[in-house]
């Protein structure tokens, strides 16, 4: 499902993806972890172009993300279907970046009805149905600030899922959170993991990745350093820098 090869990225003469390859299959979660700088989330940004690679290239459900290849050369795509390209990857941050002037309802009908032209009464039942699904079928018009930060994080959950996105992203969705509202967010993914959704989460959250991953990779320094089963990379880490940041975080 998720192709991505040989992906290097500069930030002027800073190398912060150093050859990159990851391959993450229909159904499979991935859970990238690594130390601060390490390049997870512009790695992220990279899968839907976001950030452009400066060579590699990376493969979504069979498309090139942010190219097409004809003669055997890459030529980036028109912003429009860069734009379109997007709606089929969801990406979930930090900080939530729920629209504040929009309710919780308009907030999740947003994207389907201007970016995809999804009929608006269409449009509402499927974002009843993704509120009730992240517990939150009462919110519907509530304004974010008048919901926790959990409840604001399930929002941006919903407005993702209503893409009927093919792969979602989650850049460390709970690091933000108050402690005891880091259970309800993770819950949440847990459930899509088991209805076989695809994603990748950067997350610092251990006990989520042991039972959640398919896969958990750990980068450092742009590169990925080791890469394996829960109990291979968490209980049996081959590298010292895996060992060393474990040792930090558990
Ligand atoms: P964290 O755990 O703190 O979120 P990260 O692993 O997600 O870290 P990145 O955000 O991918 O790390 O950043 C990797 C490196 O690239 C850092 O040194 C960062 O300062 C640099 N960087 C990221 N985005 C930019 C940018 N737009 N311009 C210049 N440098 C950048
Ligand atoms: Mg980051």
């Amino acid at each position: 499902m998720v192709d991505i090869r040989s992906v290097h990225k500069n930030f002027g003469s800073l190398e912060v993806l150093r050859g990159i390859d990851l391959e993450v299959s229909t159904g499979e979660v991935a859970v990238v972890l690594g130390p601060s700088g390490s390049g997870k989330s512009t790695l992220l940004r990279t899968i839907n172009h976001l950030e452009k690679v400066d060579s590699g290239w990376i493969s979504v459900a069979g498309s090139l993300v942010g190219y097409r290849r004809r003669n055997d050369k890459l030529y980036e795509l028109r912003e429009r279907d860069i734009l379109k390209q997007r709606t089929r990857i969801g990406f979930v941050f930090q900080n939530f970046n729920l629209f504040p002037h929009l309710t919780v309802l308009e907030n999740i009908i947003e994207a389907p009805v201007s970016a995809l032209r999804r009929p608006r009464k269409q449009a509402v039942e499927s974002a009843e149905r993704l509120l009730a699904r992240v517990g939150l079928e009462d919110k519907a018009s509530a304004y974010p600030r008048q919901l926790s930060g959990g409840q604001q994080q399930r929002v941006a959950i919903a407005r993702a899922l209503a893409l009927e996105p093919e792969l979602l992203l989650f850049d460390e969705p709970t690091s933000a959170l108050d402690p005891e509202l880091v259970g309800e967010v993770l819950d949440v993914i847990k459930d899509l993991a088991d209805q076989g959704t695809t994603m990748i989460v950067v997350t610092h959250e251990i006990g989520f990745a042991r039972e959640v991953a398919d896969t958990v990779v750990f980068m450092d320094e742009g590169r990925i350093v080791e890469q394996g089963t829960p109990t291979e990379v968490l209980d049996h880490p081959r590298h010292e820098r895996t060992k060393a940041f474990l040792s930090k975080v558990l």
